[in-house]
């Protein structure tokens, strides 16, 4: 340090405005050997000797305490770059080039680039790098930023690997447990059930059980006054405005989809892109680390089943604002098997009705894949009720006298054609799928741009959705959900139906699995319990 010293003095009389910038990142902390040496207190000492030492005039010191090295989206960073802009600054000090940044390519634009064209001279303290000298230093600062930008991605990587392999042994490492949890005190690793909590996750699972869509149980929450996670965690931090005295449908969708509540440890459901890169992706589901039974569940896998199906046919309903009838969502193509669409309502020749439309007609009907299937839905409506009325009071009769009749009309013999037409519909979308992330991955790359980006990839969401819809239809129509035999609760719900003056969607959720509509008009009705299942042509 001493030579460069003295070579510093020969240079010319530029009077020097010096910024000092420090930065202390997590991962520097974690290393107690590192963590003295790269202390705030201890890069300020070294930099302010160096400034006196040399006469230099110091205008700023810019501590970016926290921050990763491998981006720049730093504050005190950006507030150095633009007091660089503003003219107030012409030399840039750090302790070594780390500290600028740990990502080669960014790091090596600034010394090479960036500064000397805003007539900055930046020094590299311990690295001996001069942007101002023609020293042999210099030709290294690429080299060792290199090094630098190893250091992380090695780092990164060990910790990664740490990390899965914990996860792998169903051990808890995401640091604050989920809502109804608590982590162990005794075993940091460990998941325990949070008494207050707990009962809240119940609640809302059982809400969903009883057929209430996301809002509805939002409004109970509200008006019995349960508190939000946030409310009881009372978490000193910042958080969307949303986020914080209400309950939404993000937290309620979130708590209701987690399989941890099962008892099963379920993690790396998210990742970053990389570990330059702060955005997180969600995993695909077969990245997914779970591990059974590690800790007390909450609720029962039953239920846990129950609900996703419930939620199935509740979401997608992409006719929900115009018209929410009792079996929408659940009425599907006889012939394409595709989820029925309405039109119609107050626009166009239709004078308020709105009509079923077979959503691959709907897309494709210059193709002439299926047909419309057209029905006006508040006549199929009728006709459904009717139909079920008539087949719930056999049902009854029959359960109430002997075993009763299973007709179920095997409409599946071809099953063969459907697993090979499933076959291919996993496979494409398989594809798509890989092509989204390609493109995500051009993106950040920019090798394209947003927009183009934005296009391709509703489109490719679009038809990633269609082909779930069908892929999950014809696992339906494979294996049959044998969501149980439990004849007393299917009497129950059917003696409620059948009691109520108005048909209710819930019930009608619970029983019917769903309901196919043939060209021809007739309706092939599925239910949720096997007993049930009778086929009518009628
Ligand atoms: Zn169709």
């Amino acid at each position: 340090m001493e030579v460069l010293t003295n070579v510093l003095n020969k240079v010319s009389e530029i009077v020097y405005k010096v910024a000092i910038y420090i930065r202390l990142s997590k991962e520097d902390e974690k290393d107690d050997k590192e963590k003295d040496s790269e202390s705030v207190t201890n890069q300020r000492n070294i930099l302010l000797k160096f400034v006196k030492d040399n006469g230099y005039e110091l205008v700023d010191i810019y501590i970016d305490d926290g921050f990763t090295g491998t981006n720049f989206d730093r504050p005190e960073f950006k507030r150095m770059i633009k007091d660089i802009e503003l003219g107030k600054i012409n030399m840039v000090i750090t302790k070594d080039l780390s500290r600028l940044g740990r990502d080669y390519i960014t790091t090596g634009e600034y010394v090479e680039k960036w500064f000397p064209k805003h007539n900055v001279r930046y020094i590299s303290l311990l690295d001996g790098v001069d942007t101002m000298l023609d020293t042999t230093n210099n030709e290294i600062a690429p080299f060792k930023a290199i090094i630098n930008d190893m250091y992380s991605r090695d780092n990164s990587k060990k910790i990664k690997a740490a990390l899965k392999s914990k996860q792998q042994e169903g051990k808890w490492v995401g640091g604050c447990a989920p809502f109804g949890y608590k982590v162990n005190p005794n075993d940091k690793n460990h998941l325990v059930i949070n008494e207050e909590e707990a009962p809240i996750v119940r609640k809302i699972f059982s809400l969903a059980l009883e057929g209430k869509s996301k809002n509805q149980i939002i409004n109970q929450l509200f008006n019995e006054k349960i508190p939000t996670p946030t409310q009881i965690r009372n978490v000193n931090r910042t958080f969307k405005y949303s986020e914080l005295g209400y309950w939404n449908t993000t937290t309620i969708r979130s708590i209701l989809s987690n399989e941890l509540y099962t008892g099963d440890m379920v993690q790396n459901r998210r990742s970053r892109i990389s570990y330059k890169v702060r955005n997180i992706v969600p995993n695909d589901k077969s990245e997914w680390i779970i591990v059974p039974n590690t800790h007390e569940p909450i609720i029962s896998r039953k239920d846990f089943q129950e609900v996703q199906r419930i939620a199935k046919v509740n979401t997608g309903l992409r006719y929900e604002k115009k018209i929410r009838g009792v079996f929408d969502g659940l009425i599907y193509c006889g012939e394409c098997k595709s989820r029925m669409a309405l039109q119609g309502g107050n626009g166009g020749h239709c004078h308020g009705h709105y009509y079923t439309i077979c959503n691959t007609y709907r897309k494709y009907s210059k193709l002439k894949l299926c047909t419309s299937h057209s029905y006006n839905f508040e006549k199929l409506e009728n006709k459904i009720i009717e139909q079920l009325k008539e087949i719930f009071k056999d049902y009854i009769d029959e359960s109430e006298t002997t075993n009763n009749l299973i007709k179920n009309k095997d409409k599946l013999n071809d099953t063969n054609d459907l697993s090979s037409n499933l076959k291919k519909i996993e496979k494409s979308l398989e594809t798509k799928k890989r092509n989204l992330d390609k493109m995500y991955i051009d993106k950040l790359e920019g090798n394209i741009e947003e927009e183009q980006y934005n296009r391709i990839k509703n489109k490719l969401n679009d038809e990633i959705r269609e082909l779930e819809d069908k892929k999950n239809s014809i696992i339906e129509s494979i294996y049959d959900n044998d969501l149980s035999n439990d004849n007393e609760k299917c009497i129950a719900l059917v003696k409620e139906f059948l009691n109520m003056e108005e048909p209710s969607r819930e019930i009608a959720v619970r029983l019917i699995k769903r309901i196919e509509l043939h060209q021809d008009k007739t309706i092939d009705i599925y239910f949720n319990f096997k007993k049930l299942n009778i086929l009518s042509d009628s």
